[in-house]
């Protein structure tokens, strides 16, 4: 037999990684690691957080885990929480994004449904799109690394082009239930929303009955220097899917609707036997109760414009590797010159620099460090990524 233990579904590096301390990781040899990838963008609080480790700590020893059949005084709090910090009424725990879209697709469509339009079913999304890995979560991507094979996929999915308004305006009919866009693209390339696009969608939604699901499962929850990435926008979704940094490392994920696009989710609809069980609240309540705190999203902000700054500053002296800058906050993505070298400058910058970072699509690497970064964390990035770049030689070294 040659297949390993683990499904090799992921090409897994040599950084294995037995502890971490606030924003570095430490390997099976002792090594260090500057973690500027955080778990893609998963450890908002960095890692062994204190507050948040004694939350979850004292939770596992009171009540684990209890089935949704009962009362939730854990989940009443914190999606009461949610509720009163966003534009959202109600809102669905799950244990993963993909988990969070498949609630939101299903409300969209059933909320058509219930207002008597069950023809509204089409959901159109957007080129380079990544809403996760379930049959329904592929579906609305148009990328072929994810669904060839898969197929047949979940019908109603039509795919636009990321940016381009009139092209997706060009793809609404009766059947349209609405539109599902990431409010920043994460894996597909780091691409921001233009304000013209997310607010063109918004009004387009508002125009002819159809609802504005946001993906905000990298965006959201701080990283872009709001609590949520379409306050940049001025507009708010009807639905949203968070996950990631909603739990800093514990698994959860959530949908977030309005009342009215929630109006068709009534008893028996949805459910999950783990979703939102008291493990869960409880590091979720950590994590708003430390995000929440007066100044920690201007904190986010500060450091994102002076990691950006110190991006600025770097990329003329290797204009020959770095292209430009994408994102915004602390969800930032240089994009190479040397055609699709992403997966090997950032295997260079892990390899021989103790930096990690993360690839995406349109040969961009991400940069996406714990939200808890100082002045330090900057100056010891930059240093390693300039120091990474004077002595990387593409698809040569690693
Ligand atoms: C990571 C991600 C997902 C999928 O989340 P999982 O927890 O891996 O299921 C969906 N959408 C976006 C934008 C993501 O970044």
């Amino acid at each position: 037999m040659s297949i390993t233990p683990l499904m090799p579904v992921y090409p897994r590096c040599d950084v294995r990684p037995v502890r971490g301390e606030g924003c570095y990781l430490i390997g099976e040899r002792g090594e260090r690691y500057l973690d500027f990838a955080a778990g893609i963008a998963v450890n908002a609080l960095g890692h062994g957080h204190p507050q948040f480790t004694k939350a979850v700590q004292d939770q596992l020893a009171t009540l684990t885990h209890v089935s949704n059949l009962y009362g939730s005084p854990q989940g009443e709090a914190l999606a009461q929480r949610i509720v009163d910090n966003t534009f959202a009424d109600t809102v669905f725990f799950t244990n993963s994004g993909a988990e969070a879209i498949e609630c939101a697709i299903k409300t969209a469509r059933r909320y058509h449904y219930v207002s008597g339009n069950p023809n509204k079913t089409k959901i159109i999304t957007f080129h380079n799109a990544f809403h996760g890995r379930t049959m329904g979560a592929i579906s609305a991507t148009n990328q072929a690394k994810m669904r060839d094979g898969f197929e047949p996929l979940l019908p109603g999915f039509d795919y636009a082009p990321f940016n381009d308004l009139d092209a997706a305006l060009a793809l609404v009919d009766e059947n349209t239930a609405g539109f599902m866009v990431e409010t920043v693209q994460g894996e597909g390339g780091m691409t921001a929303g233009t304000p013209e696009f997310i607010q063109g969608l918004r009004k387009a939604c508002d125009d002819h009955g159809m609802l504005l699901i946001l993906d905000e499962i990298q965006c959201g929850y701080g990283r872009t220097g709001k609590f949520f990435a379409h306050e940049h926008y001025g507009i708010t979704p009807d639905i949203m899917t968070v996950a990631k940094g909603i739990g800093n490392g514990f698994p959860l994920g959530a949908c977030l609707a309005t009342e009215e696009a929630a109006k068709g989710m009534v008893f028996g609809t949805h459910g999950s036997t783990y979703g939102g069980n008291p493990l869960a609240m409880a590091a979720g309540m950590a994590v708003l109760d430390v995000m929440l705190e007066p100044g920690f999203f201007e904190h986010v902000a500060k450091m994102g414009d002076r990691l950006r700054a110190a991006f600025e500053q770097m990329i003329p002296n290797h204009d020959h590797l770095f292209d430009e800058i994408r994102g915004k906050g602390l969800m930032l993505g240089i994009k190479l010159k040397e055609p699709a070298v992403a997966r090997d400058f950032v295997a260079h910058l892990r390899d021989h620099h103790g930096l990690l970072t993360v690839a995406a699509g349109e040969n961009v690497f991400r940069v996406l460090p714990p939200l808890v970064i100082d002045e330090s964390h900057i100056a010891e990035a930059v240093e390693k990524l300039s120091a990474g770049a004077r002595s990387y030689a593409p698809l040569s070294d690693d």
